[in-house]
């Protein structure tokens, strides 16, 4: 029973018609991950009318609306005098009221213009805008369809959170294939009926009519809240038993060298008391006889990079390897240049494996690690793949914790006999929470940053003052500082997206010669690159525009000014975790919140905050009584939401009932409470 569904699950997007391994991956950047399943776990975040209307002059600045219009004339876009141009068409609707629809990316031109031919009539549906100079305008429709085929454009929308290069009509498509082939091929023949409730659960959310469908206290969304809550819930009752019944052979191994007086002599700077507490906290567990599991919670900056490397060192006095999980190669890199140079001194070997190490070169890595002589190696999930073995694996640093997926994980735990875990996360999660979030976990927390570090000035400044901002920022680029401008993702059309970045850097590049630019749809590795010469302190790169792809952890000490752009789009949590990237250095730091015309009262009082408060937990706390989970970018980013449907604020009663189910003495027993664990992938921090 069930095993076909849970193959439907697995089963990769890009079989999915009309999806490809191209979307797919981008499906892969916005989920996290690119199984059917984690397409079924995204939740639009709400349903948009598409009002359909006589003319736009019935329509408001901002209104999505579904119009007839006839179509008068073209007007070919492309660069004229180095100034970028967007096609124009020309229409009237039927009160010959003028609309004017614009398309930024050049190279579909023709298309555009077959798709509205002149002299015909088309309906068209898409964000209405008005402005003096142009009068009423779409960007880029969401849909055009001839009148016979009107019905093809939906009266209602649900709207998902996307990223870069996903259009809202893709994420359709994929959702109707998904649930058709569900309904085709599921029933009680084949599924169970949890299963199958389940399933019609997730078609109520996938496919709302109004924004109360898609409510926390929706009869389904909180369906789908407790099957999550209970997956957590008993993974977390079943983990606590195992690790219980747990031995950590290690704990009773005798020290071979004594290296941490070593360690503290060669550090360049005192530890802080909460760096010193924790690395304290870390040794009592190694010494006890149950494998460790903490979580060492600490804002960026404060330090847990170090706490993790005393943690290492410790490790191999018993002779012990240590393993330093990063989520991304860049952050590898940079953890192996600050950890290289120390262990070096030390006497221990320390290696880095991630994806690039091909060949003879990652061959060697690999029989240093099997043979046990690589002490502390640093990496990405590379680290993890079948053919790497460890001779003894002691102890798996995880930074960044909630990066990782749960397959990872469990790769991880295989690779050593019971290791100690020992996972870093900058972003603080509410006390009140922590206990229901992470359930078994010992948490350690950094609360102080290092002596000297000087506050960084948050400001708010309304976006047409960014002129002024260019302008108070110039002297001080020519005195070598640093700039990181951060433009948002909007939702629905990645062309306006990547034009916002485009067009600021194109404007900023007038400037400030030489700046870098760094989006999503770029290749990979060119990304990389700009992003490594940004970092180069000796490079002409100065300011680097970029969306939020730049990562969390990157480290860049002559870094003293973070722009964000449409601020009020972002999730606190997400908007302290960028700041977090100046600041670094001895230098003054600022960072300016930049405000779009539509901010409501809410948002700029959530800036404000910001602009008050540096305290990452006062941060976590407000951002979760200000926000509802989802409609906010950043929140996968910003950590401490890991849930699909469990809403922190509203569903705390479901946390308790959850709670006392997965008390039951045979829960690791009950098939249903495993699959949810599955499906929510989470053995993660329950290690169950
Ligand atoms: P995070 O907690 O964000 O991972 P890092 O470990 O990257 O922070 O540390 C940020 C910077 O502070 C690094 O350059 C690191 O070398 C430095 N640092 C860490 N601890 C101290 C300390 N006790 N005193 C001074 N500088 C420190
Ligand atoms: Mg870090």
């Amino acid at each position: 029973m069930d095993k076909e569904i849970f193959d439907f699950f697995n089963t990769d997007l890009q079989f999915i018609h009309g999806v490809g391994p191209v979307l797919a991956s981008k499906f892969n950047d916005v989920l996290g991950g690119r199984r059917v399943l984690d397409f079924l776990l995204h939740m639009p975040s709400y349903v948009r009318p598409r009002e359909i209307l006589d003319s736009v002059m019935d329509a408001q600045n901002g209104d999505t609306i579904t119009i007839s219009v006839m179509v008068k004339s073209h007007k070919r876009g492309g660069t004229f005098k180095g100034k970028r141009r967007p096609t124009q068409i020309i229409c009237a609707d039927k009160f010959a009221a003028p609309l004017t629809i614009q398309f930024f990316n050049v190279n579909y031109l023709d298309y555009w213009m077959e798709k509205l031919p002149i002299g015909q009539w088309r309906i068209i549906s898409g964000k209405l805008e008005f402005s003096n100079k142009n009068g009423a305008i779409i960007n880029h429709p969401d849909f055009i369809e001839t009148p016979e085929n009107a019905e093809k454009i939906p009266t209602h929308q649900a709207i998902y959170p996307s990223g870069e290069g996903l259009t809202q009509k893709t994420f359709a498509n994929v959702r109707n294939q998904i649930f058709n082939i569900i309904h085709e091929k599921f029933n009680a023949s084949n599924t169970s009926e949890n299963m199958l409730e389940f399933l019609d659960a997730l078609e109520h959310v996938h496919f709302p009519e109004t924004n109360e469908d898609l409510a926390p206290n929706s009869t389904y969304v909180a369906k789908l809240a407790y099957c999550e809550l209970f997956a957590h819930q008993s993974a977390i009752a079943i983990n606590r038993r195992i690790r219980k019944s747990q031995t950590n052979t290690r704990a009773l191994r005798a020290k071979k060298h004594d290296l941490m007086t070593n360690f503290y002599n060669i550090l360049p700077f005192k530890l802080t008391n909460a760096q010193q507490r924790t690395i304290d906290e870390i040794f009592v567990d190694f010494e006890k006889p149950v494998p460790m599991m903490r979580l060492v919670q600490g804002d960026v900056g404060s330090g847990k990079t170090m706490v993790a490397c005393a943690a290492a060192v410790k490790m191999a006095e018993s002779g012990a390897q240590s393993v330093l999980l990063a989520p991304t190669d860049t952050l590898a890199q940079q953890h192996f240049a600050k950890i290289k140079p120390m262990c070096d001194k030390l006497g221990l070997v320390c290696d880095i494996l991630t994806g690039r190490d091909k060949g003879v070169a990652r061959r060697e890595k690999l029989i240093s690690l099997k043979s046990g002589r690589t002490k502390v190696a640093i990496g990405t999930h590379a680290l993890f793949s079948e053919d790497v073995e460890y001779k003894d694996l002691g102890l798996v640093i995880i930074d960044e914790q909630h990066r990782f997926g749960v397959t990872q994980r469990t790769a991880m735990r295989e690779k050593g006999h019971t290791p100690d875990m020992l996972a870093l996360s900058a972003t603080p999660i509410p006390r009140t929470l922590s206990m229901t979030v992470y359930g078994d976990m010992d948490i350690s927390i950094i609360n102080e940053k290092p002596a000297g570090r000087i506050p960084i000035k948050t400001t708010k400044l309304p976006v047409e003052r960014v002129n002024a901002l260019i302008e108070r920022i110039a002297p001080q680029i020519q005195n070598g500082a640093k700039v990181f401008w951060v433009c948002p993702l909007v939702e629905e059309s990645e062309n306006s997206d990547m034009m916002a970045a485009q067009s600021r850097f194109e404007e900023l590049n007038k400037h400030f010669h030489g700046t870098g630019l760094c989006h999503g749809q770029m290749d990979k590795k060119l990304r990389d690159k700009v992003m490594a010469e940004f970092a180069d302190e000796n490079s002409k790169m100065r300011v680097l525009v970029s969306t939020t792809v730049v990562e969390v952890g990157i480290d860049v000490p002559s870094a003293t000014i973070m722009v964000i752009e449409n601020a009020e789009r972002f999730g606190l949590a997400a908007l302290h975790q960028l700041r977090g990237r100046v600041g670094r250095g001895s230098q003054q730091s600022y960072c300016i919140l930049l405000y779009g015309n539509n901010v409501s009262p809410d948002g700029i009082k959530r800036l404000d905050v910001l602009c008050e408060t540096d305290d990452g937990f006062v941060i976590a706390e407000q951002d979760l009584m200000m926000r509802g989970v989802g409609e906010l970018l950043g929140t996968k980013q910003s950590g401490w939401i890991q849930y699909h449907f469990v809403n922190y604020r509203e569903h705390r009663d479901l946390f308790k009932l959850a709670q006392t189910a997965s008390m039951d003495d045979n829960i690791d027993k009950n098939v249903w409470a495993r699959q949810l664990r599955y499906i929510f992938d989470c053995s993660t921090m329950a290690g169950a």
